[in-house]
């Protein structure tokens, strides 16, 4: 068995130390604090949750809760009726939100984004050839913002590895 897809390698996971690489990762900003801690929690429980052929990505810490990113089956990370999902938020302190994020960026955008107006996502080839995508957000008394939009910008941008540019348009 493989065992989860960790953003710290198996080793550091289950033993509380890192070794070189994951340290250099840490110190570069590949990794934070806190893929750390949730590595060593979902390591703790592979077995109990079995999560052998489970991945985790990342994580952001968004004050009021904490995102988990996964390029796998978000249903692996929510636990049978919710319990490591559970698990995770009582370890944490703060609600947990898995979100499924792969080559699909719109998805992974409109899973991110919760529950506002999205009424499009363009991609903008910017001069320097780099790659832009513009979410549109129509302005609306009914959207619930999980966070402000730049802090779901960069969210969004650090998750999907992407350039994000929220817009909110009409009055
Ligand atoms: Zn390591």
């Amino acid at each position: 068995m493989l065992g989860t897809k960790l953003p710290i390698c198996e080793q550091d996971a289950k033993l509380g130390a890192l070794c070189k690489d994951c340290s250099l990762r840490l110190q570069n900003g590949q990794i934070s604090d806190l893929d750390i801690t949730i590595s060593r929690i979902f390591s703790s429980v592979e077995d109990k949750f079995n999560l052998e052929e489970a991945s985790f990505t990342k994580a952001i810490d968004m004050d009021t809760f904490i995102i988990i990113a996964t390029d796998g089956n978000v249903g692996q990370l929510v636990g049978k009726k919710g319990r490591l999902v559970k698990y995770l938020s009582e370890k944490l302190g703060k609600l947990v939100r898995i979100v499924e994020v792969n080559e699909d960026i719109n998805k992974a955008i409109l899973d991110l984004m919760g529950q506002v107006s999205v009424v499009g996502i363009n991609k903008v080839y910017k001069k320097e050839g780099h790659i832009e995508y513009a979410v549109m957000i129509a302005k609306d008394k009914n959207n619930k913002w999980l966070a402000p939009k730049e802090k779901m910008e960069d969210a969004i941008a650090q998750i999907t590895g992407q350039s994000i540019k929220i817009n909110l348009i009409g009055d």
